[in-house]
């Protein structure tokens, strides 16, 4: 089904699938979700089960008006209404200490809760019928790419899940931004659509942190959310990303190819509008034009999954800013290839 063509009679099936504990997989302009009711705590587990989960690692709790957050948080402090006025419906989850109505199987044994309202009319609608109240983490098998399409979601979570709802391609392609409204200063946790500039005009300027783990991480420093120290949406195959300048980057990638492929291995190379023509590899495929990243982070995820569809075995990604949305690009194109940057001057 398209936003703009919902078919109610799939959607009537899910809000009753979902009303009774089970599970479906439902498009959000973000990624594709596992949603279960977030106020139940069996399909809560029926999620973590499904995905393979640790289960210290909590839900994103999805509402489909603002007023429904009320009674799931203790309080509603007044930056969460100037962020909501201004970024919800969309993909920013912000982090709230919860109400008894939220079961620690939801918030991973947490006493905050991640709230988002999705913009997604699919999502909308699936979360209405659904009851109000759906946990949804990205609906992949723990540790692969999150899903952008909804194939993925089949092949992860086929006999899983109760139902999958197919809504074609998302359109961010990147998991939603989190910031933490508990603590003195909001904190950004996770970076995604909604960059740290849109935050501080909302909030202030200067009146924003970020998690220092989410773009260098260290080992000695556990990031405030949790799913973050997981090594998480890798390809199979071997990724490193490499970052210099353009022709040095180019001539050493194509080097590196042609030397795993003459010794019998699949190579692969997640590049540019701007530099495509220039690869040679096994596969090669341009995320999308740097004069736009918006249009990278929607097919990020896509190619790290292509690259298992084509058997890839040594691949190489070239590096993107990190500002804007670069900083969540980098953020997942980092853990994707387990931290592994070659940089060359
Ligand atoms: P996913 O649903 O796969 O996008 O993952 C949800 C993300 O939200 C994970 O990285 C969690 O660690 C984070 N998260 C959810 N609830 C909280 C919370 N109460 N405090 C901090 N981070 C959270
Ligand atoms: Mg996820």
């Amino acid at each position: 089904m398209t936003e703009d063509n919902i078919d109610q009679g799939g959607i009537r099936r899910a809000g009753e699938i979902l009303k009774r504990g089970g599970l479906v997989a439902f498009p959000t302009e973000t990624v594709y979700g596992l949603g279960g009711d977030a106020l139940n705590p069996e399909s809560s587990k029926k999620i973590y089960a499904a995905k393979g989960r640790p289960s210290d690692n909590p839900l994103i709790v999805h509402i489909c008006r603002f007023e429904d957050l009320y009674p799931i948080v203790d309080h509603v402090p007044p930056e969460a209404k100037k962020l909501a006025d201004a970024f919800w419906p969309g993909p920013m989850t912000m982090i709230f200490n919860k109400s008894d109505k939220v079961p620690y199987e939801t918030t991973g044994g947490l006493d905050t809760v991640a709230v988002r309202f999705p913009s997604n009319k699919i999502a909308h609608a699936m979360i209405d019928a659904g009851g109000g109240y759906i946990a949804a983490p990205s609906a992949n098998r723990s540790g692969r790419p999150s899903p952008t399409v909804a194939r993925y979601c089949k092949e992860d979570l086929d006999g899983r899940v109760d139902m999958i709802i197919d809504g074609g391609q998302v359109a961010i392609g990147v998991e939603s931004s989190i910031i933490d409204l508990t603590e003195d200063r909001p904190t950004i946790l996770r970076p995604g659509y909604i960059t740290e500039e849109m935050f501080e005009k909302v909030l202030g300027d200067g009146d924003v942190d970020i998690d220092h783990t989410i773009i260098a991480p260290d080992s000695k420093v556990v990031p405030k959310a949790p799913g973050m120290k997981y090594r998480h949406y890798a390809p199979r195959g071997d990724l490193s990303i490499v970052e210099g300048p353009k022709e040095k980057v180019i001539s050493y990638i194509n080097e590196q190819c042609a030397a795993q492929h003459a010794a019998g291995k699949k190579t692969g190379i997640l590049c540019t509008d701007e530099t495509r023509a220039l690869y040679h590899a096994d596969f090669v495929k341009s995320a999308g034009t740097r004069s736009d990243e918006d249009t990278i982070a929607r097919d990020l995820f896509l190619i790290l999954r292509e690259f298992d569809d084509e058997n890839c075995e040594v691949m190489y990604s070239e590096s993107f800013s990190d500002t804007g949305i670069g900083m969540a690009i980098m953020n997942r194109l980092m853990k994707a290839a387990g931290q592994k940057v070659i940089h060359l001057d």
